[in-house]
């Protein structure tokens, strides 16, 4: 199983950014999201209605101390860091072994700054290329990379609307 974890939230000005974390996460095949108690209860909220509205087996949890949970996690799976100052993920090898691990994974995005025990702590610091760019962004290519592509085809059990994809306009429909 993969999990995300976002630390480094700003009250207030990150609200969206990391509800787009939670929001990626589900869609690209991610079993869940932990957070840092700061983050709104409303993120949490919108991410669950999501997951209500458009099913999947998604998890979101709030975390006392982030840094001790990863320091925990080692002891069971693996820690992947995304980061700009890591290797780059178009060199295979280091995807490779992530992917052939039979280990849970706990991939790790930060916020405006991130705490260099992090760095010590990864197992793998990962770069979606070496530019500066967003954790949005990292998240979505790694999984999309992770899971080959077949992310975009999953089913969500329990939807109660899914979409009937059209070349234009709105189709959805009412499952339950
Ligand atoms: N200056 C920050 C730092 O200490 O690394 C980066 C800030 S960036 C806006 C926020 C997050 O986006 C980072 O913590 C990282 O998870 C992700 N990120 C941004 N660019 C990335 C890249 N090229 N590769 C992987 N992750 C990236």
């Amino acid at each position: 199983r993969i999990y995300v974890l976002r630390i480094g939230h700003r009250p207030v000005r990150d609200h969206r950014v990391t509800t787009h974390v939670g929001l990626v996460a589900r869609a690209f095949g991610a079993d869940g999201l932990f957070l840092e108690e700061k983050v709104e209860d409303s993120v949490v909220q919108t991410i669950r209605k999501v997951c209500y509205t458009w099913g999947g087996d998604f998890k979101v949890e709030k975390l006392k101390d982030p840094i001790n949970f990863v320091r925990e996690w080692k002891n069971k799976g693996i820690v992947v860091h995304l980061t700009m100052y890591g290797l780059n993920i178009a060199d295979e090898s280091m995807l490779n072994l992530i992917k052939s691990s039979e280990r849970d994974i706990l991939v790790v995005v930060g916020g405006e700054k991130v705490p260099r025990i992090l760095y010590d702590l990864a197992d793998y610091n990962i770069a979606i290329g070496n530019q500066p760019h967003s954790e949005v962004a990292a998240l979505a290519i790694f999984l999309d990379r992770f899971f080959d592509g077949r992310e975009l085809l999953r089913n969500f059990p329990g939807a109660r609307v899914r979409i009937i994809p059209s070349s234009r306009g709105k189709k959805i429909q009412r499952v339950m």
